[in-house]
Order: C-alpha cells, then sequence, then structure tokens
C-alpha cells in the first residue's frame, strides 16, 4: 500500500510550508531590540517583522515557508512604494545579504518607518542644494522626473 494516499491531511507545524496558509499565533520576543511581539495587531497574517525596530529574521526562501537555514537577522533598509499607494520594507540580511520586500503592518512603529524611508534622502552622494546645476553640467533635464 502507498503510504502518501493514508497519510493524515492535518498538516503540522513543523511541516514545511505551513505558514504558507496558516498564520503565525506565537509570542515571541525580537532578537534586536527585546520587543514582546504579539501575532494581532498586525493587520495581516504574516507578521515577519518587529514592529518596534521593525527587524527580522531570514526565516524564509519565499515568503512563509520558513525553509531557510540562515537564521540572520535582516535590517529594515529601505522603504518602496507599490503602486497602489502601499509602503513595503525591504530587509536585508546581515549573515548572507538576502534581500526580500515585506509588507508593513498596521502597528508599525511610525517614527522608524519615517527613519527608514528618509534615511536617503538625508544621506545624498551629493549636494541636493546644487541639484539643478549639476543636472545641467550632466545633460540631464531637473524637471525630468515622476
Ligand atoms: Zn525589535
Ligand atoms: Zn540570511
Amino acid at each position: 500500500m502507498n503510504k502518501k494516499f493514508g497519510a493524515s491531511p492535518i498538516r503540522s507545524r513543523e511541516d514545511k510550508g505551513y505558514y504558507m496558509d496558516h498564520p503565525c499565533d506565537d509570542v515571541f520576543n525580537c532578537a534586536v531590540c527585546g520587543f514582546e511581539i504579539h501575532p494581532e495587531g498586525a493587520g495581516s497574517d504574516h507578521r515577519n517583522h518587529c514592529p518596534k525596530c521593525l527587524s527580522s529574521i531570514h526565516l524564509d526562501n519565499t515568503p512563509g515557508d520558513r525553509a531557510s537555514t540562515c537564521h540572520g537577522i535582516m535590517d529594515p533598509i529601505a522603504v518602496w512604494v507599490r503602486d497602489n499607494g502601499e509602503w513595503a520594507l525591504i530587509h536585508r540580511c546581515r549573515s548572507c545579504g538576502a534581500l526580500s520586500s515585506n509588507r508593513i503592518a498596521a502597528d508599525d512603529n511610525p517614527a522608524k518607518l519615517m527613519s527608514v524611508a528618509t534615511k536617503a534622502a538625508k544621506n545624498p552622494p551629493f549636494p541636493v542644494d546644487r541639484l539643478a546645476d549639476m543636472c545641467k553640467a550632466l545633460g540631464y533635464d531637473p524637471d525630468e522626473v515622476e
């Protein structure tokens, strides 16, 4: 008899892929700032980063699969805006350099989100007050941007 067909359809948490269709309901402490993280209040099924410091842990290869063996700390390095206006965080793993995009949650720390979002603008690689002059010198139209 083929055991495959006798297997229980109920999946356990240990099963690879469990979190792809089950919300995570564990309470745990953030590995970076120690904040106690509760799954409720996130406004989405997968709370994949700390709402206080926005850090994450490298657990997934694809969102929710828990298939990564890296388990490095993932720093929030940037915010990008989707076509519908929704913000998403880019996380980068300290250990392996992997990048991932994650939806922000309803209770994410707004001050920290703004800090991440404006970090690049606060540290420009060129003098912003001379932007128009620089564009002209390089042959670009400074008004020709979205
Ligand atoms: Zn944290
Ligand atoms: Zn990693």
